[in-house]
């Protein structure tokens, strides 16, 4: 008999159908938003396993249901969707998709940062509203990208990629991890600091780290003050690692000058939240790994990593690797 799967969304129809020559398959694709609740509780207890997105909160209460669950795959590298340690708990493997990604979502990370140095979307809206009169010494000027100090906060796969197109820009480079990288210092000249140091010393600080309970907010009003006047916050990682109530306080009364923001503590953001009122925010609506190669490469292995659970294999992208070792 073939395992039963749920796929919550609809995905490449080659990965579909990969799956469908090996698993009996239910999808949720009667529209391209989230699975309701309910339908994932009706779906988790029949099921051996589940393809997910970031969209979908996995956590203890939905796991309780999960009575023949074997394996949680995630369509991204980024977990903090899923209570790890509860399925960990239960013996269901956790998997993610990271490496795919790295570039694409470094290439937008590097696009982000210039678009709000250079305050394109701003050029952009002037022009098509007609306001462009005539060349002008100080219209639209901007904060200047080659030379200047980026502080890469979470030095990881991603942090890594960018630090190398920042080296591309002339940029001195800083960084702030958990532990220390003596392998980036050595290939791309990146200089190792405290946050605070980070923080004072940065044209640009991005974030690249994961949300855990130890990230939450760890860009706040506090750390927000200590950055220049004339300061970039780029965050690529997820939304819930800056305090969105300080930055906004910040923005507003230019202790930064501006914000690049791919991801938010609410997603979508409303449209009527006051960060998307201030002109000097640039918003993108989480699109970090959104290129069609890159969007295919992730579902192929978030399927891989699916089957190899359910063939009894380790998946290549396991999480919660304490199972194996158990
Ligand atoms: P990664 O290789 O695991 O890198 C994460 C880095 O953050 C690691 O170097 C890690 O340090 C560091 N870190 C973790 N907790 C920290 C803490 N409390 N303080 C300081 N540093 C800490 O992951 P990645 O592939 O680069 O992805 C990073 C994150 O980007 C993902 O988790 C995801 O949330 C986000 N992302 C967003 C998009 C998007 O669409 N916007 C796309 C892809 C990824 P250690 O080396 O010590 O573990």
């Amino acid at each position: 008999m073939k395992p039963k799967v749920f796929v919550t969304r609809k995905i490449p129809e080659n990965v579909l159908n990969k799956m469908k020559s090996v698993c009996e398959v239910q999808i949720w694709e009667k529209e391209d938003i989230p699975v309701p609740r309910d339908v994932l509780e009706q779906q988790i207890n029949k099921v051996e396993g589940i393809f997910c997105l970031l969209t979908d909160k996995i956590d203890e209460d939905l796991l309780q249901r999960a009575e023949k669950l074997k394996v949680i795959s995630n369509m991204a590298v980024g977990y903090n969707n899923i209570d790890v340690a509860a399925a960990t708990r239960r013996g269901i493997m956790v998997t993610n998709t990271p490496g795919v990604l790295t570039e694409t979502t470094a290439d937008l990370t590097f696009a982000l940062l210039m678009a709000t140095a250079r305050r394109l979307v701003e050029a952009s809206d002037y022009l098509k509203q007609g306001k462009w009169r005539t060349w002008s010494p100080m219209l639209l000027t901007g904060q200047d990208i080659f030379g200047a100090t980026i502080g890469i906060i979470g030095m990881g796969r991603i942090g890594e990629a960018v630090a190398k197109r920042a080296r591309g820009f002339s940029m001195k480079v800083l960084y702030y991890n958990r532990s220390r990288k003596p392998n980036v210092e050595e290939k791309l000249g990146a200089t190792y600091v405290d946050l605070q140091s980070l923080l004072k010393e940065s044209d640009y600080v991005c974030l690249l780290t994961p949300y855990t309970p130890e990230t939450h907010h760890m860009i706040g009003k506090e750390e927000l003050s200590l950055m220049k006047k004339t300061a970039i916050l780029i965050n690529t990682s997820r939304g819930g690692v800056v305090d969105e109530k300080a930055l906004y306080e910040a923005l507003k009364n230019g202790t930064i000058w501006a914000a690049g923001l791919d991801v938010f503590e609410q997603e979508p953001i409303p449209v009527d939240h006051p960060l998307l009122s201030l002109p000097n925010v640039v918003a993108l609506p989480h699109i970090g790994s959104a290129s069609l190669k890159t969007r295919m490469k992730m579902a192929e292995l978030t399927a891989e990593n699916m089957l190899q659970a359910l063939a009894g294999k380790v998946p290549k992208y396991l999480v919660n690797t304490e199972l194996i070792r158990a």
